[in-house]
């Protein structure tokens, strides 16, 4: 046994609850802090909406699940594993590849019952101060709020030695800028407080995005809307097929918006619309970490962290696990709406490539979440228990200086930092190294490039028409 220090946990999604496994198994002490009454995070599908629904009111009640009723996992459930504890098909469950939001509920439910994380997460429990008060013994202050009655919050004050964030990154939206925003007079939400399609039956309604909320919301809206128009950047390839839908038309993005209802794009077209609804992604917040500076957030990235999860003055007794996600660039290569193409690796373009910037069409999605927060967990718990040894603090960073200056060079944009682009694989082979872990061979063949190219070659429909049990079985069989 290594090292055992008192460690706090903030959040019980899936990242939370992989982390605090992790660290139980490393002999630490872990306390994790939730705000709902129930694991799961994201998953844990709420109904209700906030009061403002493009979530710009800092003052707002916050409803932190972004699904939509009706929402499929768009990662085969293979994937959404964990090493040893594979997302299997239950019986009685959603026996779909791609299951239903309820069956990834029940998955981390079953995890957090199965490796005894219940007794150790403190439900209605919400973070509202994370800070350092002693460098020298590292001890940070966890500040959290329980609510006693609908007006009233109790709140109370405890010593750890060490701090995980893990509070999610899918809750604070990102909004369009545009002028004319905010005073024009239809309805505008962002896709985090969109539910179910009823509300847009005979809309007029424009879409902003182009990833897979932009993608399932207009599948799911566009039998009902009276139309459906499309905004989005580097509208020179379109990932959605628009070609199957009768009533939805692609545009640029929005120049302004008039007080007459009238919606402008930059291409000149000109819509006379009744909603907008933004799916345009989401900010990170961590209004609770008071880190003096040390860590701040600037235009969506969280830094300094050295490899996504240490800040390296403050390492290892501050780590963050779960904040990359997943953005792939693509050159323009075809001027026509080209949802036929057959994306080979030649086409998914390097984001190296001076080339890839000039009108890259962004698609933003999820990376392979599971694997990569597992393996950021391991770490941490290994790293803490002193099995594992980081490099210096001098080390880490010269480190995080060189990747930001090799972004910049790249021309990619701040808030792309913790995007794992074209490199996710590498991140994942770097982090199961440090940990000693050898992950299975099949990783390679199954990952996430692979599942753009199955998710292109199988259509709007990809869900039901690509037997993606069949071909996952075929490349493990050969681990
Ligand atoms: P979350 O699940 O957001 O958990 C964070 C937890 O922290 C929450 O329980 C929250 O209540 C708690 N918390 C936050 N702040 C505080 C605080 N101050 N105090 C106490 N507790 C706090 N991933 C896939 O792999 N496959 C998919 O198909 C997929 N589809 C998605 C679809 C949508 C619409 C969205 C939004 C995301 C999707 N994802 C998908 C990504 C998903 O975010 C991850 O799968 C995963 O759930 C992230 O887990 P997390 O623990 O990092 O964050």
């Amino acid at each position: 046994m290594g090292q055992s220090y008192n460690v706090a946990v903030i959040g019980a999604g899936a990242a939370g609850l992989v982390t605090a496994r992790e660290l139980q198994r490393e002999g630490h002490r872990v306390t994790v802090f939730e705000k709902a009454n129930k694991v799961g995070g994201t998953w844990l599908y709420d109904s209700r909406v906030e009061s403002d629904l493009l979530g710009l009111d800092p003052n707002r009640e916050i409803v932190h699940s972004s699904l939509y009723k009706s929402l499929r996992t768009n990662l085969p459930r293979q994937v959404m594993s964990f090493m040893d504890y594979p997302f299997v098909k239950r019986e009685s469950g959603d026996r779909r590849p791609f299951p239903g939001h309820e069956e990834v509920l029940r998955f981390l439910q079953d995890f957090a019952r199965d490796f005894g994380l219940m007794e150790l997460i403190r439900f209605g429990h919400e973070v509202i101060r994370v800070e350092l008060v002693d460098e020298v013994s590292h001890e940070w202050v966890v500040e959290s709020r329980t609510r006693e009655t609908e007006s009233r919050w109790e709140s109370k004050e405890e010593v750890f030695e060490a701090v995980v964030i893990c509070n999610g990154k899918n809750t604070e939206p990102k909004v369009a800028e545009f002028p004319g925003r905010d005073t024009w007079p239809g309805l505008q939400m962002h896709s985090h407080n969109y539910r179910t399609p009823e509300q847009f039956k005979n809309k007029i309604v424009v879409l902003i995005g182009n990833g897979p909320s932009a993608k399932d919301i207009l599948k799911e809206i566009s039998p009902l809307a009276k139309q459906v128009h499309l905004a989005f950047r580097g509208s020179d390839i379109m990932l959605i097929n628009l070609k199957i839908y009768d009533n939805a038309w692609p545009h640029s993005p929005i120049e302004c918006a008039h007080e007459d209802g009238k919606v402008v794009f930059q291409d000149g077209s000109i819509v006379e619309a009744e909603v907008i609804i933004h799916c345009t992604g989401y900010k990170f917040h961590l209004p609770f970490l008071k880190s003096n500076g040390i860590v701040t957030v600037d235009d969506n990235r969280v830094g300094p962290l050295y490899k996504h999860i240490f800040p390296p003055s403050l390492a290892p007794w501050l780590s963050f696990v779960g904040i990359n996600y997943r953005v792939s660039f693509y050159l323009p290569f075809d001027q026509n709406v080209s949802w036929e193409l057959n994306v080979t690796s030649e086409q998914e373009v390097a984001v190296s490539s001076p080339n890839a910037m000039s009108h890259p069409s962004e698609f933003c999605s999820n990376a392979l979440v599971f694997r990569v927060i597992e393996l950021q967990a391991i770490w941490v718990a290994k790293v803490l228990s002193g099995k594992v040894k980081l490099p210096t603090q001098e080390a880490m960073a010269a480190s995080v200086e060189e990747f930001y200056e090799q972004m910049e060079k790249a021309g990619l944009p701040k808030y792309h930092t913790h995007s794992l682009q074209n490199d996710e694989g590498e991140y994942v082979s770097w982090l199961a190294a440090q940990s000693d872990i050898r992950p299975p061979k099949s990783w390679e063949e199954i990952r996430f490039f692979s599942f753009v190219k199955g998710i292109f070659g199988h259509g709007e429909n990809f869900r039901e028409t690509w037997d993606v049990d069949k071909w996952i079985q075929e490349i493990e069989s050969s681990d």
